[in-house]
């Protein structure tokens, strides 16, 4: 088993963009559309309910090229986010003090300005949230991450598929699991996973075409694993539906199960999970500075629809903070069963 594959981009496959991705699952038929489950629920449109998180995603380079990927993130990805871009971002944390930044990529830690980011984003006052694949910070040149998210209370959401390595390195590539266990180790020694300020939360998302487990019992039963079998210690398990887009989407379609899984996660719509969805309290920022309702939205190039607002340029927390989100049937995978979203179940 090759530990890197190669993108959708490099491989100049079919649904390596947004568009033909949405193209994709627009032929799904589905007994009724997802704007119709909002309706049935009185949820049409669904709007947002303020800017609690701005999300950003800094670029799509990342030392690994996990199968379920939904960003097609890879070593072989170029995109990174630029100063300005950049700038703008903190410009608008700040100016309107927005509670929370949440990082992610591909690897975050990869961007070159990855600690000021960090370290202006916690001087403003903002809480700061770090999405980790555990082996970005094993790598050279990356050694002093840890102390410095230590040194600036970030809290660490840190993927890992299971507690063991056969299943976890199917997903993630060969050697994934070995390192995720020392990265874990080296975090808990700097006193994150330990019930203190220290958040280190982990998250789960099946190893095939299935839902998600009850997220408390599956805490339990990972927090007595992961303490029996590596002596490693965590928060919160968050549980997370795969995506039916980008990798994943084409992992369904190479196995022509594409139409199951949609109609699984249709049948599965929960109207108090389409109430709770991530979207209507965050906005995310693409590497380009485009604004997306999530980064979902964002990797189906998919952005806000609010004809003014478009950019973290021309931000106006006045025209998005109560803005129509743009919806998708992709969405049904944020909605099914007790919910998915970026810290887990929802409902
Ligand atoms: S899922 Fe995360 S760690 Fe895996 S390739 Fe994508 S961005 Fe990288
Ligand atoms: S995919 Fe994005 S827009 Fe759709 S429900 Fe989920 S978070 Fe909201």
């Amino acid at each position: 088993m090759s530990r890197i594959l190669a993108t959708l981009e490099k491989r100049h496959a079919l649904l390596a963009g947004g568009r033909a991705q949405r193209e994709r699952l627009a032929r799904v038929q589905l007994a009724r559309t997802f704007e119709d489950a909002l309706s049935s629920s009185g949820l049409l449109p669904l709007l947002a309910t303020g800017v609690e998180i701005l999300q950003i995603n800094v670029g799509k380079r990342c030392n690994q090229t996990c199968r379920h990927c939904h960003v097609d993130a890879g070593p072989d990805r170029k995109e990174v986010m630029p100063r300005a871009v950049l700038e703008a971002c903190l410009s608008f944390l700040e100016r309107y003090r927005v509670p929370t930044l949440d990082i992610t990529g591909g690897a975050p830690e990869l961007h070159p300005d990855f600690r000021e980011i960090v370290g202006r984003a916690a001087d403003a006052g903002a809480h700061v949230i770090h999405r980790c694949n555990l082996t970005a910070i094993l790598l050279p040149n990356y050694s002093d991450i840890p102390a410095l998210l230590a040194s600036r209370a970030v809290e660490i959401v840190a993927s890992l598929p299971y507690f063991q390595a056969r299943e976890t390195d199917t997903q993630r590539g060969e050697g994934v699991f070995a390192e995720s266990i020392e990265a874990l180790h080296l975090l808990n020694s700097l006193g994150y996973g330990t019930g203190g300020d220290l958040r280190l939360n982990l998250v789960t998302n099946p190893v095939g075409t299935f839902l998600p487990g009850n997220q408390r019992e599956l805490e339990a039963h990972w927090k007595h694993e992961m303490l029996r079998r590596y002596g490693v210690v965590f928060d919160n398990l968050y549980t997370i539906t795969n995506m039916p887009i980008s990798r994943f989407l084409d992992f369904l379609d190479e196995r022509e199960r594409t139409e199951e899984y949609l109609t699984r996660l249709a049948n599965a719509y929960n109207p108090a999970a389409a109430a709770g969805v991530m979207c209507r309290n965050t906005l995310s920022v693409g590497y380009d500075g485009t604004l997306y309702d999530c980064d979902f939205n964002q990797m189906l190039d998919l952005p806000v629809e609010s004809a003014v607002t478009r950019t973290i340029f021309d931000a106006s927390m006045q025209q998005l903070a109560y803005r129509a989100i743009a919806t998708g049937p992709h969405c049904f995978g944020c909605t099914a069963g007790a919910g998915s979203s970026c810290g887990g179940s929802v409902a």
